[in-house]
């Protein structure tokens, strides 16, 4: 198993609960991939995730294992959600409870309550279909797609309109349409080209609620690791993989280095695009260069982990700085790569929900800004970027932040490559549009080479935690069958 983010540790425990002999190799000397840990200066800073949704998926995923999750952590809901910042120096909460939230829609805009209810009505219906089993499938042929479309129904599953399209045929106020396009974000797209299927994901923000892990969101890893361990995994870190060993057609192993690892079969969780471009000698690869750049990756980030020495009162534990133009900054994103011009951001504060992640009195905060992949990643451009996000934060919560700031680390698109070799330094994978949704994402089988499958954020189901945990458990569940077919198994344990 290569990685050791959240498809790695799934796919391993899967695939070790089903009697296989696994080991994680991991390049980085922590566990946990884009969600690692950072220390400094009393402050414990999440270096990647941060909002906790679709908490049935990680129950799930414990439950496998005989667990749930007050094994592991408490969870506690965050209410209200979130905070928004817009244009004109408004702001708004998102309650978290329905009624609230509906009423909180009506007093921005007449009927908009009742219009609400029934879109998440819709999104609900999506959600429990989508979830039920279809997110659990390979999606590797057409049949499942057309299967997909025939439960939903054309008009429910709005598969060919966009996003936008259908919240703003409901929704005018800018505060609620930023509040309904928002999770687009989530699927490393834009309104316009994320498929409405997606509104799915407004059903599990605005319903299902956003949760947080007291400790953080590497408790969640601890608890997979956990887990892992307990189902007889090993985990090596510090140790990467420089190629896939392939003999006649068959993967047989890998190397790190010096060290080769022989294996019945391979899962790569690293990124898609430089396992197959690096680990593999150009005749098993299925995509090239091409192909690749003709990807719409999601975002990278310009990410801030801050240690500050003061309470900052102004600010939730999410908070979601609106207060640009979206367009133009998904633009800038998008379709003409470039610094922006005037960026949105996001800050997170954990600390106002969580006193162990920062020292008494201080706050801990995480700021990230959405970045076109692939631009020059240079400490000047850092430090404006810096500049202007501390500036608007200031302004906005009216107290000054500069002259407490005691920890301050940097993290942008030369780290993304280096520590995880993410192309183009890619934050989140590849992006969810309709041109890259289900059967249209890299395989995870791969076409080449047997008993090889790519799971994580890049293929089958897409970005985001839940995403990662279901493809590690797909690709386990795939390996699985092509073992029992090719009677692997008779010579129990597989070793993967
Ligand atoms: C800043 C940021 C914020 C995010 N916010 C959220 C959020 O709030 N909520 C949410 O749900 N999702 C969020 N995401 C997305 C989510 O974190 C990812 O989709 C998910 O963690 C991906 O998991 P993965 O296992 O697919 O990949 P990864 O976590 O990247 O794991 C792959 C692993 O492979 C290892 N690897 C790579 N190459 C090699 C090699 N050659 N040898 C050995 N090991 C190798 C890497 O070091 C890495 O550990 C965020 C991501 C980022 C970066």
């Amino acid at each position: 198993m290569i990685g050791s983010g959240f498809a790695g540790l799934s796919a391993a425990s899967t695939l070790a609960q089903q009697g296989c002999e696994v080991t994680i190799l991991e390049k980085n000397y922590q566990p946990g991939g884009r969600a690692r840990l950072y220390h400094e200066e009393g402050f414990t800073f999440d270096m990647g995730p941060s909002w906790y949704w679709m908490p049935d998926v990680f129950e799930d995923y414990y439950r496998q294992f005989g667990h749930s999750v007050s094994d592991f952590y408490e969870l506690r809901r965050l209410d209200p959600s979130y905070r928004v910042f817009t244009q004109g120096d408004q702001k708004a909460d998102v309650p978290a409870a329905y009624d609230s939230l509906v009423a909180f829609f009506e007093s921005r805009e007449s009927g908009a309550g009742a219009r609400l209810e029934a879109f998440l009505a819709e999104a609900k219906t999506k959600y429990d279909i989508a979830m039920s089993d279809h997110v659990h499938r390979l999606s590797d042929s057409i049949t499942e797609f057309l299967d997909l479309n025939t439960l939903l129904g054309t008009t429910r599953l709005q598969m060919f309109h966009s996003l936008k399209k259908v919240i703003r045929s409901r929704f005018k106020d800018p505060l609620l349409v930023s509040i309904l396009e928002f999770p687009s974000l989530f699927l490393g797209a834009t309104p316009e080209t994320t498929p409405a299927l997606y509104s799915m994901m407004n059903y599990a923000d605005l319903v299902l609620g956003t949760w947080y892990p007291m400790g953080g969101m590497y408790e969640v890893i601890r608890a997979m690791v956990r887990i892992a361990e307990e189902q007889g995994v090993k985990i090596i870190t510090g140790s990467e993989v420089t190629a896939i060993d392939v003999k006649q057609g068959v993967a047989t192993g890998v190397i790190c280095g010096a060290v080769h690892y022989t294996a019945d079969a391979v899962i790569a969780t690293s990124d898609y695009h430089y396992t197959e471009q690096v680990l593999l000698p150009e005749q098993y690869r299925r995509y090239d260069e091409h192909y690749w750049g003709k990807r719409t990756m999601s975002p990278s980030a310009l990410i801030y982990y801050l240690g500050v020495d003061r309470r900052l009162p102004g600010l939730l534990h999410h908070n979601l700085f609106f207060d640009e133009d979206f367009a133009v900054h998904a633009r800038e994103i998008y379709s003409d790569p470039q610094w922006p011009s005037a960026p949105l951001f996001y800050v997170c504060a954990p600390s106002v929900t969580d006193p162990t992640v920062a020292p008494e009195g201080s706050e801990n905060l995480f700021l990230l800004m959405p970045l076109a992949p692939g631009l020059q990643d240079t400490e000047e451009m850092r430090s404006r970027y810096f500049d202007i996000m501390i500036e608007r934060l200031e302004q906005r919560i009216g107290m000054p932040i500069r002259d407490s700031i005691v920890v301050n680390r940097s993290y942008c698109i030369r780290d993304f490559e280096k520590d995880y070799h993410a192309y183009k330094g890619n934050a989140y994978g590849l992006a969810n549009t309709l041109m890259q949704t289900a059967i249209l994402k890299p395989k995870m089988r791969s076409a080449k080479v047997k008993n090889l499958l790519y799971a994580g954020q890049l293929t089958v189901p897409g970005p985001g935690v839940p995403p990662a945990i279901i493809s590690g458990q797909i690709a386990a569940r795939d390996l699985m069958k092509q073992l029992k077919k090719t009677n692997i198994l008779t010579k129990t344990p597989a070793h993967v």
